[in-house]
């Protein structure tokens, strides 16, 4: 009896072990998701620079081409102020070139505030490249790793589903059976004992019945939960 009480207790370790690899496999996909949302955070923070430099350059060029075009307004009114007849034509053509002007200035301005952002902006993106690089790297070493662990958590689980196939082929049917309708009800079937206690449901056993427990030699169900006792052995802390 000690024997199956011993398979017992391990079967009932195999299964925990089996739920907690079933958590914890449930789990991979959000660690992956994490690494995923980090790496796309680097990437947006790349495309950001990349996007805010291409609207500087663009808006940039815009500005140029207004530039050109007040230019072109300039020399057209100063040829037409050979041909005006009138002061007050002559007044009127003037005060457009002083408009025109006005605006390139305003422009040139602007274009030179862009080109100091451009500039700004262009600097910082061998950084956010280089941190992108990493933020690759840190993911597929990081996907990397979930793999090996993965395929390291399958191979126990293997190993954990033919030791419990071993086990419950040598129990007795009967325990067996008992120990399925414990777990059903219970969560758990067997229990440690320490400290004269019940480790299910912490009900003190009473000393005789303790002693026996201590054997573990004899199927003893705690008169409580009626859980099924389990002396560690080794343990020297059960005073
Ligand atoms: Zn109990």
């Amino acid at each position: 009896m000690r024997e199956q009480l011993r398979m017992l207790w391990r079967l009932q370790q195999i299964e925990t072990a089996l739920d907690n690899a079933e958590s914890e496999r449930k789990g991979y996909p959000q660690k992956v998701r994490i690494l995923e949302g980090k790496l796309k955070e680097g990437e947006r923070r790349l495309q950001e620079k990349r996007g805010r430099l291409d609207e500087v350059e663009r808006r940039r060029r815009l500005l140029e081409q207004e530039v050109e075009e007040e230019r072109e307004k300039v020399r057209r009114s100063r040829r037409r102020l050979l041909e005006v007849k009138t002061n007050k034509e002559y007044e009127a053509i003037l005060k457009e070139i002083e408009w025109s002007e006005e605006t390139i200035s305003q422009r040139e301005e602007e274009i030179i505030r862009l080109l100091e952002e451009a500039d700004v902006v262009r600097s910082e993106i061998p950084q956010a490249e280089r941190e992108f690089e990493e933020e690759k790297k840190r993911y597929q070493d990081g996907v990397e790793e979930i793999k090996r662990g993965q395929e390291a958590l399958e191979r126990k689980v293997q190993a954990w589903l033919q030791e419990k196939e071993g086990i419950i082929k040598e129990l007795d049917p009967p325990l067996y059976s008992r120990y399925l309708r414990l777990k059903e009800r219970r969560g758990t079937a067997v229990v440690l004992v320490k400290d004269e206690a019940c480790q299910g449901c912490y009900v003190h056993i009473p000393p005789q019945l303790y002693n026996e427990v201590l054997k573990n030699n004899k199927i003893i169900a705690c008169p409580n939960c009626q859980r099924i006792l389990y002396w560690e052995e080794g343990d020297e802390g059960g005073g």
